[in-house]
């Protein structure tokens, strides 16, 4: 029997999480759920020093805001916690002497000042300095000493680590899930630390101790692991885990818009979308870099987006839902190249998120904004508005510009159109426009625009010119709904009164 589906995402908490991560952790789900199988969020903090304040907590609050459910994992547990591998500290020692019992690995004592100094001197030859099978014989580790000289270094209490012993010409094979074939001659390879000083596993010790104490059956992970898969993989084989290795997918990387080079924080404030799912403040610098749920992105819009960022239907379909994406998923159709963020295409997404809400829901998001201008808006007031002017808006805060003047009569008035449109007879014109308003009460849209119309045509006047200063009078700019709708909503007097007043204002 095939053993059940076990996927993880595993992040290192140095920081916010990237939507490259994000969406690793998104296909890991995909697959997880089409298969019935497990979702489970394990914490790699192994390495202290990178280790920053908050970032597990904003990792689980992002997936959880993009509905990514775990099924075990550091915040809810499960059968095989501790999920956090600095809380898994003491299970990892008893490979590692694993390895060195059967000669795969070695002890080290050379001090990172030794490394520093031969890498300085690699460098000054123009050469590269790398621990491994080429060198080793000449540095200092327990390959080139008798047993009671490492004894008595470590006894004496000598800092250490445990590097893995690269085999010589071996052709390391892996058939990835995306990328197919794979293989690598370990001569070019390094001797790994699987163990530090400071007692606690790498993070490729760690790694493949819980896959494997774990269960998991595939690793899911983005392109960047790649190089050291040939090395777990040679792990597994050590370990005499060989057979119930799991199968690898490596993820092709989420690149710049313009296709050059990964896509970096940076890129994203320059070009003015976010690189991740929450808002973050650095603990240390305070540094805020902008996400995708404050900026307005709706989570479904995001797993939609990051979704065919890097897998593709092979359909024309583009708007999916998750239960969808879990039926469709597929690794067969997952690019081998780097996907590229496309800004427009990310709004365009959203936009169509957004005209699908209802605008219940959406006055739920816009009532808010709306309040910081106009602290006694209801909710009830904006839902008719917002019906009105959605296909508009790509995001909630765009919809505070376009709903405004529902509001509040405008203060000035589009020079442009001004110039362009407002002739000698227009105050006449909109006069004669108000007198049509009032005789037409009570106010029906449809009857009230027919009336106006056919007395612009029998006038003989400008139709395009008059309703544009129309607009302009009530709106102040030559935007929005159906100018009807508009009147409707902010009733006659109103509109009346702000056609007076733009006819007193305006002057050309
Ligand atoms: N801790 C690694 C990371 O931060 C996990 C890599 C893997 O999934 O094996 O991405």
């Amino acid at each position: 029997m095939e053993s059940k589906i076990r996927v993880r995402f595993a992040p290192s908490p140095t920081g916010p999480l990237h939507i490259g991560g994000v969406r690793t952790a998104l296909y890991n789900y995909l697959f997880a759920k089409q298969n019935g199988g497990d979702f489970i969020l394990r914490i790699e903090d192994t390495d202290q020093t990178r280790f920053v304040e908050g970032a597990e907590k904003y990792i689980i609050e992002s997936l959880e805001w993009l509905g990514l459910n775990f099924d075990e994992g550091v915040h809810i547990g499960g059968d095989f916690a501790p999920y956090r591998q600095s809380e898994r500290k003491d299970l990892y020692r008893k490979y590692v002497d694993m390895l060195l019992d059967n000669g795969n690995a070695y002890i080290a004592f050379d001090t990172p000042e030794d490394l520093d100094k031969l890498r300085k001197e690699y460098e000054s030859k123009k050469e590269f300095f790398q621990y491994d099978l080429h060198n080793r014989k000449s540095l200092r580790n327990s390959l080139n000493m008798d047993k009671t000289e490492v004894d008595n270094l470590i006894s004496s209490g000598t800092p250490y680590v445990v590097r893995f012993k690269m085999p010589k010409n071996v052709e390391v094979k892996l058939n990835d899930l995306i990328r197919g074939d794979v293989s690598v001659n370990t001569n070019t390879l390094d001797d790994k630390v699987l163990f530090k000083s400071d007692g606690m596993p790498t993070y490729h010790m760690a790694n493949v101790v819980d896959d494997y104490l774990m269960k998991i059956t595939h690793v899911i992970r983005g392109e960047e692991w790649l190089p050291s898969a040939p090395l777990h993989v040679l792990l597994y084989q050590a370990l005499g885990w060989k057979d119930i290795m799991p199968k690898f997918a490596h993820l092709p990387l989420l690149l710049k818009p313009d296709g050059n080079g990964k896509l970096s924080k940076r890129d994203g404030d320059r070009l003015g979308f976010p690189v991740f799912p929450l808002e973050w403040i650095d603990p240390k610098t305070k540094e805020i870099s902008s996400g995708y749920r404050e900026s307005g992105y709706f989570p479904d819009a995001v797993v939609n987006i990051l979704a065919l960022l890097g897998w593709n239907p092979g359909t024309e379909q583009e708007i999916f839902t998750m239960e969808e994406l879990v039926e469709q998923f597929d690794f067969d159709r997952i690019n081998k190249a780097g996907a590229k963020f496309d800004l427009n295409k990310a709004r365009w997404f959203n936009h169509q998120y957004l005209i699908e809400k209802s605008d219940e829901e959406l006055a739920e998001y816009v009532l808010p904004i709306m309040k910081e201008k106009i602290n006694s808006i209801t909710k009830e007031e904006i839902i008719r508005p917002i019906s009105l002017v959605k296909e508009r808006c790509n995001f909630p805060s765009d919809f505070e510009n376009q709903l405004s003047f529902f509001f509040i009569a405008p203060e000035t008035y589009d020079e442009g159109i001004i110039k362009k449109r407002w002739k000698d007879e227009t105050p006449e014109q909109l006069n004669e426009i108000v007198s049509i308003l009032k005789s037409t009460l009570p106010f029906d849209k449809q009857i009230a625009h027919q009336v106006v119309s056919n007395h612009i045509k029998e006038k003989s006047w400008n139709m395009g010119a008059v309703m544009n200063c129309l607009r302009l009078s009530i709106v102040g700019e030559a935007k929005g709904p159906d100018l009807f709708e508009i009147i409707d909503i902010i009733g006659v007097e109103e509109s009346i009164n702000r056609i007076e007043k733009a006819i007193k204002t305006i002057v050309k």
